[in-house]
């Protein structure tokens, strides 16, 4: 037998696999190997195992080390169909699934043997020691030895658990609700489901509902949040209602207890996973359920290579990609003959357009799984639930919709109302500084960091930018600094223009530090301010929402994070300061993310018994995102969303493909960018669009082609083939090539 390895090199030249010989340690699919690799020393995945090898005889190598830990045979396809459609290579995504590196603690623990005590001479101390039982040895092991030296105790190691630390809630037993159960019911029956429902209507309860009755079937849940920080909540009510078989996973984890929670999930331990996007690699025995809560949010989307969306791969998962969420549900009752758990070839409709069948639709040709094909295991019916008060477009179109129509206790939303900022000369309406008054405690969101957008020169009217990008520096007036909030360059603030000497600097425009400033001095109430400046120490974030959540008053002014899944029952104002900043962003997203942070901030406001209002300023009162966001109509929004993006032939109804050419001069990004950009003209029926120039970032000059295609895989392929060929060129040494398959 050949092991067929797939080292783990970043570079994009290497096509592996390579084959090696079985070393004398087991090896199997997703073991992982050291491989001697020309001069240097790899880490390597087994993909796949041979009968043969074109390798000639006796030129074949033996891994050097086969790693204790290894990945399931699910991870390892997941990893290489990501390679696939995102572009990448199966090196870099094969990196993304790979255990956390560590090893598990031991501790003696010490247990009872079946020796009868009677007739034993034991001290008082003695006797309290083996009632004890079993137990940690600890400091007792010195006694517990002399009573395993009499054959009365056991004494052997254990792995001890690093456990996370978190807050568990107390669990409300609740009996649910008719909407609540219906969701419930059709999710039972399989399939992927999207969970409408406003903040507080009882979707949580959904998923704890679904997550118990797939661990009743044996199965493994995966629980994606957007952030830990940001939803502690859930994480605590799972945990209240699940104990120990609840994993967390996420970076912010130590090194020893990130490990050991993949090894419960790996080991069948634990059976929940719950973490941010890279949760959904948990290496989870029988998944039966992935539950996506606040589906809508951006922070799904990986930015590093591959560039992932973790709800794409949540689809692959539960069996449903191919087309995905965000594809065109054309592949209706096309798995649905695979067979069922009820016996092959019946069709069942569940789920709208997906019938899922694990296994069914795995690419399962690029793995040689040696007699212990998928399709060989009984067939599990997944499912997938997405969860949001304002889904996207995309996932209200593909999947079958389950509604939760109000909140629970019918405690009504809060009304919204449009405050018309045109020709306002203070950044703050009347009526809002009216509200901000009588309200004891109110949430300000500002999506724009630091004090003042850019800084200029009243005499020469230069304008200070980052000697890096092509953009103005923010003002962080705490830090005497200017910055930049693309790379991170810095500067001190200066006192005068270094171009024409004049003192006179203006500053511009009003971000989340200045309003913080402006509203400590106006009221008289604590001001919290939340957002990247200052969450970035550990732990901070939740230590500022727990001092706002237990202030008897206070204001939490920040950026979109500040509208994020928190609960604050006596928070009764929430207003939007600029609800332009995101509409104006140029994107064909911008409309859907107006109306999503509009209304999951109205989802913050009047959760209790007081109720509350919502405020929005804007000079773009009539914009069809703040008016239906005002109207809470988010059926409105999406239906009337949906045309256009049918129109504009945008997703769902198309596939985006977004490739960035850069490098540190300005002619050949976009020489390469139209090279691309000619090659994928087409293609599979693409159109193309550009390229077209990007703001100088980090240095680098940038160029743009967007790729709109209606057969996915084609395009991707395409696309991959005209980025391989300039990249091998010349000409194009110096650029360097990313690739977004859904940008975000
Ligand atoms: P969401 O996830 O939509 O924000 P939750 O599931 O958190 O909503 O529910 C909001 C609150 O209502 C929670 O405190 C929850 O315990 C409670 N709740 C949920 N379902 C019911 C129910 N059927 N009966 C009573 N209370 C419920
Ligand atoms: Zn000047
Ligand atoms: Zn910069």
């Amino acid at each position: 037998m050949i092991a067929r390895v797939q080292p783990l090199t970043t570079t994009r030249r290497l096509a592996g696999p390579f084959d090696y010989a079985l070393p004398v340690a087991p090896v199997d699919v997703g073991s992982i190997v050291r491989i001697p690799f020309g001069r240097q020393a790899l880490d390597g995945v087994v993909v796949g195992l041979a009968e043969t090898t074109e390798v000639p005889d006796g030129s074949l190598v033996t891994p050097s080390a086969v790693r204790e830990d290894s990945l399931p045979v699910e991870l390892v396809e997941l990893a290489l169909w990501m390679a696939d459609e995102y572009c990448s290579t199966p090196a870099r995504a094969l990196s993304l699934v790979l255990p956390p590196r560590g090893r598990p603690r031991a501790q003696l623990w010490a247990s009872r043997t079946d020796a009868p005590l009677d007739g034993e001479r034991l001290t008082a101390r003695q006797r309290a020691l083996l009632d004890g039982l079993p137990r940690a040895a600890g400091a007792e092991l010195a006694a517990l030895r002399r009573l395993e030296a009499r054959g009365l105790a056991a004494i052997a190691p254990r792995a001890r658990r690093r456990a996370p630390l978190t807050v568990p809630r107390a669990d409300e037993l609740v009996t649910l609700t008719d909407e609540q159960e219906t969701a419930l019911a059709a999710v039972e029956r399989g399939g992927a489901w999207l969970l409408h429902g406003v903040t507080g209507s009882g979707k949580t309860e959904v998923y704890l509902r679904a997550a118990a009755a797939a661990l009743e079937r044996g199965e493994g849940v995966i629980m994606l949040v957007p952030e830990i920080a940001l939803t502690p909540q859930t994480v605590g009510r799972f945990q209240a209602r699940f104990g120990d078989t609840v994993a967390l996973l996420h970076s912010a984890l130590g090194e020893g207890e990130r490990y050991d929670e993949w090894r419960r999930l790996r080991t069948g331990t634990a059976r929940i996973a719950i973490g941010p996007r890279s949760a959904v690699f948990a290496p989870l025995q029988q998944l039966g359920l992935v539950v996506i809560d606040e589906e809508h949010d951006s922070s799904y989307k990986h930015e590093g290579d591959p560039r992932y969306d973790a709800r794409h791969v949540a689809a692959w998962r539960v069996g449903a990609a191919g087309g995905g969420i965000g594809a065109r549900p054309s592949i209706a009752g096309s798995v649905a003959d695979a067979g069922t758990e009820d016996g092959p070839s019946r069709t069942v409709p569940a789920g709208g357009a997906w019938e899922i069948v694990a296994g069914a639709r795995r690419p399962a040709d690029r793995v040689e799984l040696c007699g212990r094909a998928e399709g060989s295991l009984p067939p599990v019916r997944r499912r997938l639930l997405c969860g949001s008060a304002t889904p996207r477009p995309e996932t209200w179109h593909a999947l079958s919709r389950l509604t939760l129509s109000e909140r629970v206790g019918s405690r009504s939303l809060p009304p919204v109302r449009v405050l018309d900022m045109r020709g306002a000369r203070h950044p703050l309406h009347p009526d809002t500084r009216r509200a901000l008054g009588e309200a004891r405690k109110a949430i300000l969101l500002l999506n724009r960091r630091g004090w003042s957008n850019f800084l200029t020169c009243r005499s020469c009217g230069k304008v200070w930018e980052c000697p890096q990008c092509d953009v103005a520096l923010v003002l962080h007036r705490a830090e005497h600094a200017v910055a930049c909030h693309h790379c991170g360059h810095r500067e001190r603030v200066p006192e005068r223009c270094d171009a024409c000497g004049s003192p006179a600097v203006a500053r511009y425009g009003a971000g989340t530090e200045r309003l913080e400033a402006e509203l400590a001095e106006a009221l008289d109430v604590p001001v919290f301010r939340l957002d990247a400046d200052t969450a970035g120490v550990k732990d901070a974030v939740p230590e500022l929402l727990a001092r706002f959540a237990t202030a008897p008053a206070g204001l939490l002014v920040g950026t979109q994070m500040v509208a994020k899944g928190h609960d604050f029952p006596d928070v009764t104002l929430g207003v939007v300061v600029d609800a332009d900043a995101t509409l104006r962003f140029p994107d064909f997203r911008a409309e859907e993310r107006t109306f999503a942070l509009i209304a999951q901030l109205a989802g913050r406001a009047g959760r209790g018994p007081r109720g509350g209002q919502v405020l929005v300023q804007t000079t773009a009162p009539g914009a069809p995102a703040i008016a239906a966001a005002a109207a809470h109509d988010t059926r409105g929004f999406v239906a009337d969303e949906l045309e256009r993006r049918r129109a504009l032939d945008y997703p769902p109804f198309a596939d985006l493909i977004r490739i960035v050419c850069s490098a540190p001069a300005a002619g050949t990004p976009r020489a390469a960018a139209g090279e691309i950009a000619g090659a994928v003209t087409g293609a599979a029926g693409a159109t193309v669009l550009g390229p077209a120039p990007l703001f100088r970032l980090r240095g680098r000059h940038r160029s743009q082609v967007v790729v709109k295609a209606h057969e996915r895989a084609a395009a991707v392929d395409a696309v991959r083939v005209a980025v391989d060929r300039a990249a091998r060129q010349r000409e194009y040494r110096d650029v360097a090539f990313s690739v977004d398959v859904d940008p975000q």
